[in-house]
Parts: structure tokens; sequence; C-alpha cells
């Protein structure tokens, strides 16, 4: 049985996809999301739209992940995004979620990736090709989360609305 300290998280997984430097700082606990407007904004949409649906979803922690607005009847899992751009990392951690919860023998049908902001819902299923990659993406996680120091700076558009844009990017 693996340790804790060995599960992949969801979080991990949507950074894997966005930057490795910022999954690796991540990682090592230099977190500046939770001083950030934009992070308490998107907690803010957020609760807001569970406190009018807090019938139907529950959270749910299992291996390293813990789903917010997960429907155990229909097997549903709900994800909210504060973001006004679609991003693959979004899919990414739903579809993560999903494969953990099978892998957990958990009856599971569907994601569904939220967006207030653009007042839009994406379905997200599992596929046969996720199941192949989706462990890739566990090692790679694992692999880049141990290294001895920090994946170098690389200058991409989604750094200027970054937590740690003041950290890379200091003189
Ligand atoms: S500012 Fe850019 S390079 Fe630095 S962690 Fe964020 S996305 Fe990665």
């Amino acid at each position: 049985m693996a340790d804790s300290s060995t599960f992949v998280t969801g979080t991990q997984i949507a950074y894997y996809h966005l930057c490795h430097r910022k999954l690796w700082l991540f990682a090592h606990n230099i977190k500046m999301e939770q001083h950030s407007e934009l992070v308490a904004e998107g907690k803010f949409i957020d609760e807001h739209s569970y406190l009018k649906r807090a019938e139907r979803w529950q959270e749910l922690s299992i291996e390293g992940i813990k789903i917010d607005h997960f429907d155990a009847k229909q097997g549903i899992v709900r994800e909210v995004k504060k973001s006004r751009k679609k991003e693959n990392a979004h899919r990414a951690q739903v579809l993560y979620y999903l494969y953990v919860l099978e892998r957990n023998d958990i009856p599971v049908s569907h994601g569904l990736l939220e967006y207030p902001k653009l007042r839009q819902t994406e379905e997200v299923w599992l596929t046969e090709g996720d199941r192949k990659v989706i462990p890739h993406w566990e090692a790679e996680v694992l692999r880049i989360t141990q290294l001895e120091s920090c994946p170098g700076l690389v200058k991409k558009p989604i750094c200027k609305n970054c937590s740690y844009y003041e950290f890379c990017y200091a003189e």
C-alpha cells in the first residue's frame, strides 16, 4: 500500500499540464495561492454555486485527491473554475479524479467542468486513451516533484496570471 506522500493530487496533475516549475514549487510548499485575490474570488464562486446545490453534491477524499463536489448517485464529478479561459489542465484534473475513482471501484459516469464566468459547462468523459496515459502523468509528477532543484523558468503566456509571477520574475 502506498503511503500518502506517494499519492498524486488533482492540483499536481493540473500544474503538471501548466508548468513543471509551478508543480515543483507547489510540491515544495512554496505556496502563494492563498494570498491571491483571484483564488479568494474563485473560492467565493465555488462556495456560492455550491450552496445553491448543496444537497446533491458531497465532498470526497480518496488517495491524494479531494473532490469538492461528487454526486454519488449518478457518479458525476463537478469542478468549478474561476478562470475566463478554458485550459487543458482543468480537463486533465477532472480526468484524473474520474480515473482515481474508477481505480478504487467507485461507480463513476463523467465529470462536469463549470466556468461560471463564461457561463459554460463542459462534460468530461474518461476514455481508453486517458486510462493508458494517466499512469504516465502520475510517474512524471513524482519524478518532477522529487527533483533536487526547481525546474528552470520557461516563459509562458500563463505566467502573468500565475501566483508565482513575482517569485519567478524577481530581478
Ligand atoms: S510564473 Fe510562469 S514559470 Fe513561474 S511558476 Fe508560474 S507559470 Fe511557471
